[in-house]
């Protein structure tokens, strides 16, 4: 599952481009992930320019590469 750190994020909304499932939502001061739609490509985490965006799920990383 991808981990926000609000107090770090700046709403840039780069991460909000790159989610091929369209998961993300950055507004003025608030940013949402729905984690339930999400599919853990970690694309944003990569994209993010301040590493906002974590991948709390290590059982996963064997995957990932795909
Ligand atoms: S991990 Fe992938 S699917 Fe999930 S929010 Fe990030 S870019 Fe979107
Ligand atoms: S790319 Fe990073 S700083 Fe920009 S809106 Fe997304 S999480 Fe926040």
């Amino acid at each position: 599952m991808i981990e926000i750190a609000e107090n770090k994020c700046d709403f840039c909304g780069c991460c909000v481009g790159v989610c091929p499932v369209n998961c993300i939502e950055v507004m003025e001061a608030d940013i949402r992930i729905e984690h339930e739609i999400c599919i853990d490509c970690d694309i944003c985490v990569y994209v993010c320019p301040i590493e906002v965006l974590s991948q709390t799920d290590s059982k996963k990383s064997s995957s990932a590469a795909a």
